[in-house]
Parts: structure tokens; sequence; C-alpha cells
């Protein structure tokens, strides 16, 4: 594609947009911010509709978006060494200050080497010069394990928007040059320098340390940066509306962060904690505010009933003519009153995760739901006149057994018996679609030292859920294969040495195994290994607040099949994790 075909498209898909920012470049940093998809992917985003946001409210900087082309243009745009160039002033990457990336999924990480590339900069910081525009890697994703994308950022940010970008502009408000700005962001909270550190590994190939270089300043750990409280804050939400997006013209917006259930697999759990509900009227104020361009409410948290004012908020929303969909609802939070509010703005399918089939093992998870209590919201659910359930679950779970699985099965059939007593004499019978994931074990969790399920372990338990769930009228189970567990597991659970494996993959069109291969990568190392005795993990550079202790002691419990229960939630939350001091 030549540049002015990039151009053209650019303005088009601008011209189809309500919400998008334009500022004049002249006297502010310039952020080229990107999404590592594509611009049908990214738009349906609210972290990076959110950091697109928060850029763009500082008067001193202009942000500006970038997408990867769709895969039919891709090979070639990058054959045509076109630059990529952002949506709003159809300007190059190069000449911008920063090239930021929002990162949520580690299947992303080929796409930012991608995206490099089409902004003419070499992938690996180690190759650019001072001329060239920072690189910035942030995102949910980032701040959990930062390492395997290390070499090609010049800065992770490590934590919250709100907090770290008015750092980034102060920075480079004070800043000499290059150096010296690297130095101050390393100084400040939230902001990791990969350069500033030498790896050090044993001969077993563990990381031995972490070792800030003497002349960078740069701190032994870096403290992740995260809002205090959410009281006088704007709820992330959706602000520019398109219909070329994954989920339309959907109005997406986050209504309380962070969970404090504690499950003990659940990274998003324990990494935006503590929980902070946003201000109601600031909730409201901007659904009406963008009600003209959407009909359609997404309610994007985890625990969207740890907010106080929920069924307030829904009300208000269904009384603004808005449908609502929550993301999936934790099974204690289930009320008629909320079901009833769902169902009055159209909503069919209610989607909840027992993650198992038995008590026991829910014990050993510390997800605090029993059996009984999903049988009560599953009639709760069919009475309210649902029509559909989702249901996801995992495999590979510590002490799971053949009992376990067979639980799932049990449970679900007990499910469905519940969905045909309410709809049987309707006419028409509801589907239950289930999702089955082998558990990979994630940095920042409870389970971070445990290796995952060896492959023919995890395969022969995908067998049998295949063969326990097939055959069951109106019931659907989607099992997930265990290669693509593998890799994201390599991604999730890798250091900066699993960079080359990236690499290779953006070159061979995302063969992992050729890439692994090629590049002499041991992800059965990264992947299989019991992490119990390492002395640091590649994630130990990032302080996210909860300490060894904490999760070793919740590891224990878990085998005695005790919970963590989290009575009072928000302030046994303030109490126990006292990530922000
Ligand atoms: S209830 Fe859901 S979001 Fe909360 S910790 Fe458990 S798995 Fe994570």
């Amino acid at each position: 594609m030549q540049s002015w075909q990039l151009r053209e498209r650019a303005r088009e898909i601008l011209a189809k947009e309500v919400g998008y920012v334009s500022k004049p470049h002249g006297g502010r940093l310039r952020v080229a911010l990107a999404f590592p998809n594509t611009y049908f992917v990214g738009m349906s985003n609210l972290g990076f509709q959110t950091v697109y946001k928060l850029f763009n409210a500082e008067n001193g900087i202009v942000c500006e978006r970038v997408f990867l082309p769709p895969k039919t243009e891709l090979a070639a745009q990058l054959a045509s060494g076109a630059p990529v160039v952002t949506i709003e002033s159809q300007t190059p990457v190069s000449e911008f200050d920063v090239f930021a990336f929002s990162v949520s999924f580690e299947w992303d990480y080929t796409n930012i080497v991608t995206l490099l590339r089409l902004g003419g900069l070499k992938p690996r910081a180690v190759d650019r010069t001072a001329r060239d525009p920072l690189v910035v890697i942030g995102g949910a994703v980032t701040f959990v394990n930062p390492e395997p994308l290390a070499p090609f950022a010049d800065v992770i940010a490590a934590g919250e928007g709100e907090v770290l970008i008015p750092s980034l502009l102060t920075a480079f408000n004070s800043a000499s040059d290059r150096d010296d700005l690297l130095r101050r962001l390393a100084a400040d909270r939230g902001f990791y320098v990969p350069s500033f550190y030498d790896v050090r590994h044993s001969d077993d190939g563990t990381i031995e340390a972490f070792v800030p270089r003497p002349e960078t300043g740069a701190p032994v750990v870096v403290k992740k940066a995260a809002l205090k409280t959410t009281d006088a804050v704007d709820p992330p939400a959706t602000t520019i509306f398109t219909p070329d997006t994954e989920l339309g013209s959907r109005f997406l917006i986050e209504v309380v962060r962070g969970c404090a259930n504690l499950c003990r697999f659940c990274w998003a759990g324990y990494n935006y904690l503590p929980v902070r509900a946003f201000p109601k009227d600031r909730i409201l104020q901007l659904a009406a505010n963008a009600r003209p361009h959407s009909a359609r409410a997404g309610l994007v948290s985890i625990a969207l009933c740890d907010h106080p004012d929920i069924e307030e908020i829904l009300t208000r929303l269904v009384e603004m003519g808005y449908s609502i969909s929550p993301a999936s609802l934790r099974l204690d939070d289930l009320t008629p009153t909320l079901l009833e509010l769902l169902r009055r703005s159209g909503e069919r399918t209610i989607t909840v995760a027992p993650e198992t089939g038995s008590d026991r093992l829910r014990r050993v998870i510390n997800k605090t739901v029993t059996n009984d209590e999903i049988l009560a919201a599953a009639e709760m659910i069919f009475a309210s006149g649902f029509d559909n359930l989702k249901l996801y679950f995992m495999i590979g779970l510590p002490t799971e057994t053949d009992d376990d699985l067979v639980a799932i099965h049990d449970m679900t059939l007990q499910i469905r018996e519940t969905m045909l007593r309410h709809q049987r004499g309707r006419g028409h019978i509801g589907r239950i679609v289930g999702s089955v994931n082998p558990l990979v074990p994630k940095p920042g969790t409870t389970y971070q030292w445990l290796p995952m399920e060896d492959d023919r372990s995890i395969d022969r338990k995908i067998k049998r859920m295949r063969s326990l769930m097939g055959g069951m009228d109106n019931v659907y189970f989607n099992i997930k294969s265990e290669r693509h567990s593998f890799y994201q597991a390599l991604l999730s659970l890798g250091d900066r040495r699993v960079a080359a494996a990236i690499e290779a993959a953006e070159r061979n069109g995302g063969n992992w195994r050729a890439a692994v291969a090629e590049t002499g990568v041991d992800a059965d190392f990264f992947v299989f290994r019991d992490r119990s005795t390492d002395k640091v993990l590649p994630w130990d550079i990032i302080d996210g607040g909860l300490k060894d202790h904490f999760f070793r002691s919740e590891f224990d419990k878990g085998l005695r099949e005790e919970w963590t229960l989290p009575p009072k939630r928000q302030k046994e939350n303030a109490r126990l994790l006292p990530i922000l001091q």
C-alpha cells in the first residue's frame, strides 16, 4: 500500500467516528498510541480508549491512535515500506516523541514487533537511538510480567494510567536528554527501564538477580503505581464511538475496579486490588452523555456488584433506554432485583464462572461458592426468564482428580434440569454453553510457582471432558486444546530470553513451535518447571504489593481445602492488602 492510500484510509475511519480528539502538535508532547491489533478489535478495548482519553486530558500532550492493518493488507504494507500513520493527523509514527502501546493480551506480543517495524523502528531497544520515539509499553498484561517484552521497550509502564501519564509528562518537560529522561522515569514510581538492569542467571537457568546498573539510580524493584481512591475520578468509559468495531457502538464503562474474592488463580483479582468503586453520579452522567451515540451499555468490571449502588445504577441505565450487558457476574452477587433489571434491559443470557464442579476443589482454589448456591443461582436465573446460561470452568487445578471432572458433568446436568423445568412450557428451550480452559499458572497469584500440568495429563483430561459433556441436548461445550494454552503460558511465565521466540513467531506468521525451535528457547523450562525454590521470578522486578509470604500461606490453605473468605469485602481488602502505602 502506498502512503497516500494509508492516509486516505485513516481519513475514512475518522469520518465515521464521534468523539476523537484533534489537537495542534506545536509545543506539545506528541504521543502515538498503538493498540497491537486491528482497529476493529482495538476500538472495543476499554483500556485503550481510556489511555487515549487520559493522554489527551493533559493540555501538554497530543495523543493519536495507531492500529495494526487488517490481515489482508499487512504483508503488502510491510513490503511497500510505507510507514504506519496515525488516524487523527495521518502522521508517521517516527515523527512522534513517544510510541506507546496499550497491551491487554499475550497473543498480541508479536503484533508489537510488527507495529514497531511498520513504524520504521528497530524492534529491540538496544538497536534504537535517542532520535527515535521513546517506546513505552503498558497495559494489563505487562504489569503482571513485563519480562518477555523487556527487550522491545525503552520503558515499561507498571500500573494504572491515571497515575503514570501525568508523571510521564512531567519527566519529559524536565529532562535535558534521553538519558536524563530515562533516569527521571526510573526514579519515579511505576516506570521500569529494562536496559537499566543486568539479569544474572544461575547455571541451572533460573534468575539469580536483577542488578540495577550503578550509574542509573534505578531501584532494586519497581513499585506498581495505582490510584489510591476513585472518589474523584471519572470512570473509564468509551469516548470514541464507531460502528466499525467488534462490539459495535456499545458504550463501555468501568463501574468498579478490582474484586475482593481472592480466587487463588486469578491475576485480575489480585492485581487490581484494592476494590475501588467509581462515583455513581459520574457513571450516570457519562452514560447520559453517551446515550445519543449508543443504546447498549457494556459494564466492564470483574466484580460489578461490589459497587454499593449497583442496583440504582442499573435502574437508571434501564430508564435511559440502555440495554445492558454485564461482564461475567459473580455467583454470590446474583439477586432477583439485579436479574429483573437485566431482563428488563433485554438481556437473554447470563454468564457465571463456577470454575469447577466440586465444593472440595472450589475450596482449594478459593472460589467461595458451593454447589448448592450455584444451583440456587441457576434456579433464580431461569425463574427470572433468562434463556441461556454461559458457564466457565477450568481443568488442571491443583489436587484435581477424575471425580472433579465428573462433578462438572453432574452439575451441568442438574443446571440443565433446572433450565428444562422452567422452559418446557414455553415452546422453546435455551442453551447452556460451557467453556473449559486448562489452568495457566499466572504471575502475581498463589499459583505463580506451579508448573502447568503436563501435556499428556491435560490432553487426557480434555478428552475425558469431551466425552463427559457430549450428547447432552441443549448443552454445548467448548474445550480448549492444550497447545493453545502452552504458548500462552510461555508468554505469561517467561523472562526476557523469550523475546527471541516472539520475534521469530512474528517473522514466521505465528508458528510458535517453529519459533521456539529456531531460537532454542527452552519453552518447557518456563512452562513445566516447579518454581517454588527459585530465588527470583522473572516478574519479581515489579512489586505489585502482595508479598510472597501471603501467596505461600494462601497456597498452603488451599491444600488444606480452606477458604479465605471475603466477608466485608472492601474493608477487609484495605486491611489485608496494603498495596498503596
Ligand atoms: S471472583 Fe472472579 S474476578 Fe474475583 S477473584 Fe475470583 S475469578 Fe477473579
